[in-house]
């Protein structure tokens, strides 16, 4: 094991949360269950009975994304069970009814409506009030919409991008156009494999709030812009520690112009 020392570079300000000690705790047991990580099993162990805040990042080296891409069975939990449904979870309250996801990777809870048909005729006979879906589905719909001059007149909430390890986030075009076809605000989710989320965009769209519960983010350079590393603690299928998902930027902790006091991702 690597005598690096080196913390965790998140949120070791912040006093520590049972539930994520304890999530930390499933997260490294599901790992012990995966082939990848059998050879170090004693320090899997040895992280296990710290604060994930206290643990030296040398315990396991950060995983890049193409090699977990290239044999993911080898991070696999063969235990873990399938996954439960991921909240659709829209940023804004009043959005309650009339939710669509469309194209999920990921089971979504019951309360929303489902397409895997990326069409306008399709989305529209559904009456969505408010839409959710990868950025490649979404840019899809909303091109072809802009080229027949189509609508979705029940659309008053917006639409949320879902990004994630391996599937791009939204860059400035991308928003651009699916503000002019959709007409209506544009949010975006960082999800995980399953659906969980691990960052959230800011409405204030100065950069990306974590969810803490969730995930453990790590930035590689500390304040200088470099990797970001991050951890889901609830997937516990692939529980993929320390994942270089190629994104570059660093963590801010600098209060939010919107209010929200979470720590931030501000990508480049
Ligand atoms: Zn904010």
């Amino acid at each position: 094991m690597s005598t690096l020392t080196v913390p965790w570079k998140l949120l070791s300000w912040r006093h520590e949360v049972p539930v994520r000690n304890r999530r930390w705790r499933a997260i490294l047991d599901a790992a012990l269950m995966a082939p990848a990580y059998a050879r170090i099993r004693p320090n899997l162990e040895w992280a296990r009975h710290l604060s994930p805040y206290r643990v030296a990042a040398g315990f396991v080296d950060p995983l890049p994304l193409p090699d977990l891409f290239a044999n993911p069975a080898l991070y696999r939990n063969p235990r873990a069970a399938a996954p439960k449904p991921a909240p659709f979870a829209a940023p804004w309250p009043g959005a309650v009814q009339g939710a669509l996801a469309l194209c999920p990777w990921f089971p979504v809870d019951a309360d929303a409506g489902i397409t895997h048909d990326p069409q306008w005729d399709a989305v529209q006979r559904t009456e969505p009030e408010v839409l959710a879906g990868p950025a490649s589905a979404l840019l899809s719909l909303a091109s072809a919409m802009l080229e027949r001059k189509l609508a979705l007149p029940t659309l008053r909430w917006g639409v949320v991008g879902w990004s994630g390890p391996g599937r791009p986030m939204l860059d400035a075009a991308s928003r651009a156009a699916l503000w002019w076809a959709f007409q209506v605000p544009v949010a975006e989710q960082y999800r995980g494999f399953d659906g969980e989320i691990l960052a959230e965009n800011c409405e204030a769209r100065d950069g990306w709030h974590i969810q803490e519960d969730t995930a453990l983010w790590e930035a590689a350079n500390g304040a200088l812009p470099g990797p970001l590393r991050v951890t889901s603690l609830v997937n516990l299928r692939f529980p993929a520690l320390r994942l270089e998902c190629g994104i570059h930027g660093r963590l801010s902790t600098v209060r939010c112009e919107c209010g929200r006091d979470t720590p931030r991702l501000l990508t480049s």
